[in-house]
């Protein structure tokens, strides 16, 4: 067997891909399977993004770019925090990556020591711990429970900090959870972390902008100001403007911090494709109007999946506020099923029985829970609804 080195091993992640791989299989025999798995939006990108794009290709957007990004990209990804979150930043305080997930990636590798905590609020994305493990730091899970609205207690993120520990991740509007914390909630855990001066927050706000509960959008920096010198914002065109695949997501903090980061991604992708920056500005300066669009789509979604839920009394959801999933509670059902005893096997259990792909919590940290993504049209999503309705109602 190929001798591999200690850090890749044991990365996760296997579940979502098994789940996806079967739903892929059962779909190839012919097998009518919904698939409520995806981690991205099923809306295309917008047009006038694809026209810059061209454009920018016609215009010999094909060469290597700072790593940065290209001016006008940074230019983009500054104004872009001035007009959405009131946050003002410095050319050397931004920098750009291949996704939010490697801005991710250069935030962790850039902070963590072989044997620093990380905190992760969990239920959680998989990358989160993954990339800690790569970093050889310590993960420390800092629980949020379904009683609780899955929201983060001050007193809970006090325990878990120590002064090993070198960053705090936060994450709303949350994957898997579908929570968005207050800015009440923000501000508690803001005071916390003043009594912890070592201590980064990296605020993964990737979704910021798919939300449904009316209120504005606030990120730590909005309510605890003073934490600017220790926080990385990372965001991206990912999820909003419906661009996964053109992989630009960015990063904004203290001008030093940037500066080791953009040394960091030098040595590995440098940047992504030119042609992607431009369609990334593209996206940023274009307004918000597409992006609204989708959103009141996907909220119309999570009402119809929260009705649905609720008509199902073994299954308790908190309806999503954000993002495009919610992480139901499928204790009971587990509990009623033969030859199910957690939520993987119910995952399983699910796709056979059933037809519907939806990923076990315990990829998230969130046993007993599944996630749901409504990045699925409301016909699959009335159907997949149907079907759970008739086999636990
Ligand atoms: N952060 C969270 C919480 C996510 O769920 C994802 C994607 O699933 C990302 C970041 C990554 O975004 P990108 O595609 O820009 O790398």
């Amino acid at each position: 067997r190929l001798r591999v080195a200690r850090r890749v091993e044991d990365l996760s992640g296997s579940s979502i891909f098994r789940i996806n791989a079967k739903a892929e299989k059962l779909a190839g025999q012919g097998r009518d399977i919904l698939r409520l798995d995806a981690g991205e939006p099923d809306f295309d990108t917008p047009k006038h993004i694809i026209d810059a794009a061209k454009q920018a290709l016609d215009h010999g957007y094909t060469r290597y770019t700072p790593v940065g990004g290209l001016p006008s990209l940074k230019d983009a990804i500054r104004h872009k925090f001035k007009r959405d979150n009131n946050l003002y930043f410095d050319d050397d305080e931004v920098m750009h990556s291949c996704g939010a997930k490697q801005a991710l990636f250069n935030t962790c590798m850039t902070l963590l020591q072989p044997m620093d905590e990380i905190v992760i609020p969990s239920p959680h994305w998989g990358t989160y711990p993954s990339i800690s493990k790569i970093a050889w730091a310590r993960i420390v899970n800092a629980p949020t429970y379904h009683e609780h609205g899955f929201v983060l207690r001050p007193e809970v993120l006090d325990e878990c900090l120590s002064d090993r520990s070198r960053i705090v991740v936060l994450n709303t509007p949350n994957n898997p959870t579908g929570q968005v914390w207050s800015r009440e909630a923000l501000s508690a855990l803001g005071e916390v972390l003043l009594d912890y001066p070592d201590v980064f927050v990296v605020s993964d706000d990737i979704y910021e902008h798919l939300r449904y509960t009316g209120e504005p959008y606030a990120n730590i920096l909005n309510v605890c100001p003073s934490l600017k010198e220790r926080t990385v914002v990372i965001n991206g065109v990912s999820k909003a403007y419906a661009m996964t695949g053109w992989r630009v997501g960015f990063a904004a903090g203290p001008s030093h911090l940037i500066a080791e980061m953009q040394q960091l991604q030098g040595q590995s992708t440098s940047h992504t494709a030119a042609v992607s920056q431009k369609a990334a500005q593209a996206a940023l300066d274009g307004g918000l109007d597409t992006v609204h669009d989708m959103a009141s789509a996907l909220s119309n979604r999570a009402q119809q999946v929260a009705d649905g839920l609720a008509e199902i009394g073994a299954i308790d959801c908190h309806p999503a506020q954000g993002s495009f999933y919610c992480l139901p509670n499928f204790q009971r059902v587990i509990a009623s099923l033969d030859g199910v005893d957690d939520d993987q096997q119910l995952g399983d259990w699910l796709l056979e029985e059933l037809g519907i792909a939806m990923v076990p919590g315990s990829a998230f940290n969130a046993p007993g829970h599944m996630r749901l993504s409504f990045a699925a049209g409301s016909e699959t999503l009335g159907n997949a609804l149907e079907r759970l309705q008739h086999a636990f109602a």
